[in-house]
């Protein structure tokens, strides 16, 4: 039971890395917010290198012009890298300033739930919801941007449903059982 409990309670950690953007504080939130959705099981921890990252975000235009934002994942020396771009320009001709901030902060937090596990859904209150089943992204923002007296609150009003708290839940299950079988399989390292 103890031992149970132990393996269930073993925190995912997960480095990232935001680089010196303006922005990059949202990034740090949206990462935050996955953490505090997960209610434990998932840590985040911001570190200083890049390279030290499992998910790096970058604050530049993607190649498809006109996309919010982006997640790619690849290989790099045998670890899995995810490169979340978000792109401050969709923010820029959105005249309400609070609005264009919530505009930015919400591509991070649903290109880091993409980094991080959660998949796209039909459910339009969620945040991993996807427009490619239509939906109105004016709304998308703006029922979130009600909720803020300024920006700070982003910090602490969560911009994850139900569902999507229930989606980072599973993914950080899934994850903790994948790394316990992994570190009980792996060979003692050469001395
Ligand atoms: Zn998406």
């Amino acid at each position: 039971m103890t031992m149970a409990l132990l393996l269930l309670t073993a925190q995912v950690s997960v480095p990232y890395w935001t680089g010196e953007h303006p922005k990059a504080q949202l990034a740090e939130w949206a990462m935050e917010h996955w953490a505090r959705g997960s209610e434990g099981l998932i840590q985040v921890r911001k570190v200083a290198r890049e390279q030290d990252a499992e998910i790096r975000f970058r604050f530049m235009e993607p190649a498809r012009r006109g996309l919010y934002g982006q997640n790619l994942t690849h290989e790099l020396n045998g670890r899995v890298v995810n490169e979340v771009v978000i792109n401050p320009a969709m923010s820029r001709r959105e005249p309400d300033a609070l609005l264009a901030e919530v505009i930015l902060f919400l591509t991070c937090v649903h290109e880091s739930g993409h980094a991080l596990g959660p998949e796209h859904t039909r459910n339009f209150a969620d945040i991993m919801y996807s427009f490619q089943y239509g939906g109105d992204l004016a709304s998308y923002f703006e029922r979130y941007r009600q909720r803020l007296k300024s920006a700070a609150d982003m910090k602490s009003v969560s911009p994850l449903s139900a569902n999507d708290v229930k989606q980072i839940k599973a993914w950080a299950l899934r994850r903790q059982r994948n790394e316990s079988r992994s570190g009980e399989s792996a060979p003692s390292p050469p001395r």
